[in-house]
């Protein structure tokens, strides 16, 4: 009898056992009249050997890639000298005794036994080649231990998995809702969830105490590297708690699936306070893989001619600076490419200064001072060998470019390792931000986050200073999620919905449903989401969130396997009460 085996299990040890093995054609090889088939399958490879005598032989000759094979044969130690050490299976080898061809395969589209770079549609239209290749197996076997070690982790702690419902209330939370059109109620809609905000909540107003649940969440925003449109959360809330309560259990998982799944031991996380975090690294989400940290400068050059700085420095903005370790090599070409990016990251400009070992160089020499330039070095703690990078501008912009330029500086200088994982908190974050797009004060994280105790007082006077109970956990220069201390008493509620300019009439058709329940005895409580497509990203060393998700729509937002969107026949529209009006 054979025994069935993985294609990656079989080892020096099998020598002599009659094994069967299923998978599929990586690679064929005639060689001094033998064939050589390496048969692969989400565990490995195991090469198979064909002799001419041997009566399969002749459909060996014709076995193309991805054909789908299960073998049967003996196992015997390879040749002296002939083993692949880059195999775990490199050892030993398969003699063919039966072959049987359970499929064939096209001529696949790219080489799925070669890590090859191929371009991304085109993996995404073949999705299921693209997903045999190891890195991708590897991948999704990553996902799945991270998911598992989070479900375990809230399991231990008595937490409910509970799920909710995909078509919801639209009830924006920030981003635009996908719609799904009624059939029964002609001209209404649900909305796809944007997260499970609003009913975790109500499950706390339930009397669930404990909360968490892997959930699928929907935003309409373009597509981003680090950002799906479709992703995955690990959301969780619980009941009576302070915000130390849920610092310290999203900590714990994540110090917790660290050790189950990659066996790193992670360090207490730092915390900054947003604005800390701002004055240090120019970042609400910084990179704290590396130190690099800024200084504004601007004391430095007061009552400077230098007309970049005099200007931002009298309307009351900042010169912030940062060191570029090793930055007085780099050639003037360099530096105008730095100063490109900067300006990318909205910079008017940017003023560098090289620290050469045979004196001071910068384009901007002649107004500045050599004691202008001592104040900065000092300030940065900068070397002989270092350039000093300065931006001048309003302070939120100048900070702003500086941290982003920070990180470019960090990934130039290689200072950003996959390998080392730099958790931190950053807490205390204002309640309202200026949205960019509309330039109108909105709610840094959402409307249901509580104000910092003893900021009420602030919200008729000087509502923009007034700051949240709300946290983000960041690792590596990515926010891997928000959450907050919520409000839970109605009139409370109905205050914050008033300072965002709802009328009544509007929070009643809006959150009608959940003002109701909060008048019900709502309990404290407070909670946090993290995105499980980032965590999982990072965790495998990847740069991009659709190598890590079995089926992403693409850069544009399709699914160019399945075809999606794509149009629907009349009927369907009908039902739905639909009519395309062509743009
Ligand atoms: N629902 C929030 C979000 O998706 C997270 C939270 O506040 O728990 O960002």
């Amino acid at each position: 009898m054979a025994d069935r085996v993985s294609c990656g299990a079989l080892r020096a040890g099998d020598d002599g056992r009659t094994v069967q093995l299923c998978g599929w054609v990586n690679r064929r090889r005639d060689h001094g009249g033998l064939i050589f088939v390496d048969l692969r399958d989400h565990e490995g490879v195991t090469q198979i050997v064909f002799d001419p005598q041997h009566p399969s032989f002749a459909h060996a000759e014709h076995l193309r890639h991805e054909d789908v094979l299960q073998v049967r044969g003996a196992v015997r130690r390879r040749p002296a000298g002939t083993e692949n050490l880059r195999l775990q299976t490199g050892d030993i080898e398969v003699e063919i005794g039966e072959l049987e061809i359970l499929n064939r395969s096209q001529v696949p589209p790219f080489q799925v036994n070669a890590d090859e770079t191929v371009d991304e549609n085109l993996r995404l239209e073949y999705r299921y080649l693209d997903l045999r290749r190891p890195r991708m197996q590897r991948n999704l076997r990553i996902r799945h231990q991270i998911i598992k070690a989070m479900r375990d982790f809230f399991d231990s702690r008595e937490f409910l998995e509970i799920e909710t419902p995909m078509m919801i209330k639209s009830t924006p939370e920030g981003a635009r809702d996908y719609l799904v059109p009624s059939r029964l109620y002609p001209g209404t809609f649900y909305a796809l969830p944007q997260s499970p905000q609003l009913l975790k909540q109500i499950l706390m107003i339930a009397g669930f105490g404990r909360y968490m649940q892997i959930a699928r969440c929907m935003r309409d925003e373009d597509p981003r590297a680090d950002r799906l449109v479709e992703f995955v959360q690990l959301d969780v809330e619980l009941s009576f708690c302070t915000q130390e309560d849920v610092l310290e259990t999203m900590e714990s998982c994540m110090r917790y699936v660290w050790r189950e799944v990659l066996d790193v031991e992670l360090p207490p996380f730092p915390r900054l306070t947003h604005r800390e975090a701002l004055a240090r690294y120019g970042l609400d989400k910084p990179d704290l893989r590396f130190g690099l940290e800024l200084a504004d400068v601007g004391a430095n050059f007061s009552g400077t001619e230098f007309g970049v700085f005099r200007s931002a420095i009298e309307a009351g903005g900042a010169v912030v600076a940062l060191r570029y370790p090793g930055g007085a090599a780099l050639s003037r070409r360099d530096f105008d490419a730095l100063t490109e990016t900067a300006k990318q990251f909205g910079a008017k400009g940017m003023v560098w200064i090289a620290l050469a070992a045979d004196g001071n160089k910068s384009p901007a020499a002649k107004f500045l001072t050599e004691v202008q330039i001592e104040g900065v070095r000092t300030a940065l703690g900068a070397q002989t060998g270092d350039a000093l990078l300065l931006f001048a501008d309003a302070t939120s912009l100048a900070y702003a470019v500086a941290g982003k330029m920070r990180n470019e500086v960090g990934e130039r200088c290689k200072l950003r390792d996959p390998n080392t994982y730099a958790f931190a908190w950053v807490t205390d974050f204002p309640y309202l931000e200026i949205d960019e797009e509309t330039g109108r004060p909105m709610p840094a994280h959402h409307p249901f986050s509580a104000p910092a105790p003893g900021d009420w007082g602030l919200i008729d006077r000087d509502p923009m200073a007034m700051r949240a109970q709300h946290y983000d956990m960041v690792l590596n220069g990515y926010e891997l999620g928000s959450g907050s201390i919520r409000i839970h008493k109605p009139q409370e509620q109905r205050r914050i919905f008033e300072m965002l300019g709802l009328t009544p009439q509007e929070v009643d058709e809006r959150f009608g449903f959940f003002m109701r329940a909060l008048e019900y005895g709502a309990p404290p409580h407070g909670g946090m989401a993290l995105g499980v497509d980032r965590i999982v990203m990072i965790a495998c060393g990847e740069e991009n969130v659709r190598e890590v998700t079995a089926f992403p729509k693409n850069q544009a937002g399709r699914d160019v396997m399945m075809d999606a969107p794509s149009p629907v026949p009349n009927e369907l529209l009908r039902d739905l009460h639909l009519r395309i009006v062509n743009p």
